[in-house]
């Protein structure tokens, strides 16, 4: 049995929120007329990044794709060779596609990334009206080519060996050349 509170005051007081909202600042966005940043850390897009001399970090090793709750990562690796290479390791990503269909932007995969080649971007508008375009490409995914980066193949321009490439050697002893001359 309800109390007297109950029936007569309760509703009172629920209608009373209804009426001090009716009086607020009306909050809808004016998107897509008006887009907002998002917040700095946002996952939004991937993208494969790349080292400074335009080679690119991905290394083939579908850790991402295994780390992928929603099976959303589909990576084939091959080998670099002498003549035709992609990134400075042994491997690299031949190919690599994102299904956005079915991607819940969780972040487990860049989490799982040994190289720091997979990161997401602040990018958000990924919706299409064709299932097919929703499945991007590793063309659609790399980062672009910044000044200074050639792009691959092509020889590995910031050190001799892989160990040298990777503690930037070769870029510290043309600093200090510079510096002495
Ligand atoms: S963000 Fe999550 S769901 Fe999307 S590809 Fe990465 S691991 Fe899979
Ligand atoms: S993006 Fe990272 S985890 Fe995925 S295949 Fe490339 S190197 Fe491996």
């Amino acid at each position: 049995m309800a109390t007297l509170k109950e029936q007569l005051w309760d509703p009172i007081a629920g209608f009373g929120v209804t009426f001090r909202t009716m009086f607020r600042k009306v909050v809808t966005e004016q998107y897509p007329f008006e887009k907002v940043p998002t917040a700095p850390r946002f996952h939004g897009r991937h993208q494969l990044n790349r080292w400074p001399d335009g080679l690119e970090k991905c290394v083939g090793c579908e850790l991402c794709a295994w780390a992928c709750p929603a099976d959303a990562i589909y990576v084939e690796g091959d080998s670099n060779t002498d003549d035709e290479r992609y990134s400075p390791g042994e491997r690299y990503g031949r190919v690599y596609q994102i299904n956005y269909l079915r991607c819940i932007l969780c972040g487990l995969c860049i989490e799982a990334c040994p190289t720091r080649a997979l990161t997401m971007t602040n990018e958000y508008e990924l919706a299409d009206n064709s299932r097919a375009s929703l499945i991007y490409e590793k063309s659609d995914l790399l980062a672009p080519l910044l000044p200074g980066m050639e792009q691959p193949p092509h020889p590995m321009r910031l050190g001799d060996d892989e160990g040298d490439y990777y503690r930037g050697n070769l870029r510290a002893r043309a600093d200090d050349e510079a510096g002495e001359a």
